[in-house]
């Protein structure tokens, strides 16, 4: 079993690997999907400062309308004095007149706020539309990065997966079997050193006949907590 186990290790090291290169794999397209999710938010806010825009300006279209219209009547007003007969109805008329033309300047101040809420309408929209090219540039890069990235991990995986091949031969299929599923329940991490008496997978303290077969290694000895194999290391045991 020692040589099994010596394999193990050598086939440990390259799964510990594979297992965070793998997680890469699996996380670095979700960090450009978040990206992707803050350029759509933006491009929602540069769609909603336009139809701000668009709706200010109707407005200002409408009132200017309205405010000629009504110059228009006052106009017309002015033209009708003259043909007046009598002076109450003359005074009568003259007091339309003021009272329109009141109205007006209190519309023509209005027209006044409305292009001024137009102008900041228009810079907010350009502030909106300046901040999506910055995120659709950031988008861009990060792109690249996380494309290239990822180029890298899996150059690395397939260089591991062969490096993993040629050990296979190797290992018992039984042995095989156990260490795989172990592999497959515990993150990436099916064989551990027993660490001062305790298993260096769960760190539980192991019994000491546990820990005696683990140093004579006949055979392949499991934690009794994590199922990880254990194996016997110098370095790590008071032994
Ligand atoms: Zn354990």
């Amino acid at each position: 079993m020692a040589d099994q186990l010596d394999i193990l290790k050598r086939l440990q090291a390259i799964d510990g690997q594979l297992f965070q290169l793998r997680r890469q794999q699996e996380e670095k397209p979700l960090e450009l999907e978040h990206i992707n999710a803050g350029v759509a938010a933006q491009e929602e806010r540069v769609k909603a400062a336009g139809e701000r825009l668009r709706a200010l300006q109707l407005s200002q279209k409408e009132k200017e309308m309205d405010l000629q219209t009504k110059e228009g009547n006052v106009k017309k007003l002015q033209g009708q004095l003259f043909q007046l007969k009598t002076n109450r109805e003359y005074a009568a008329m003259q007091r339309e007149i003021e009272s329109l033309k009141t109205d007006n300047s209190l519309l023509e101040e209005e027209i006044l706020r409305t292009l001024d809420a137009v102008d900041e309408a228009v810079k907010n929209r350009q502030v909106e539309q300046d901040r999506l090219a910055q995120a659709q540039a950031r988008l861009q890069k990060e792109r690249q990065r996380i494309e290239q990235e990822l180029t890298a991990v899996a150059e690395h995986v397939a260089q591991l997966e062969r490096d993993r091949k040629t050990l296979l031969p190797d290992v018992q299929r039984q042995t095989l079997e156990t260490y795989e599923r172990i592999l497959a329940i515990r993150e990436g991490l099916a064989l551990v050193p027993v660490v001062n008496d305790a298993c260096g997978g769960c760190d539980r303290r192991l019994p000491p006949q546990v820990i005696n077969e683990v140093y004579l290694k006949a055979r392949l000895v499991t934690c009794e907590t994590c199922s990880r194999i254990l194996y016997f290391d110098e370095a790590h045991s008071k032994l």
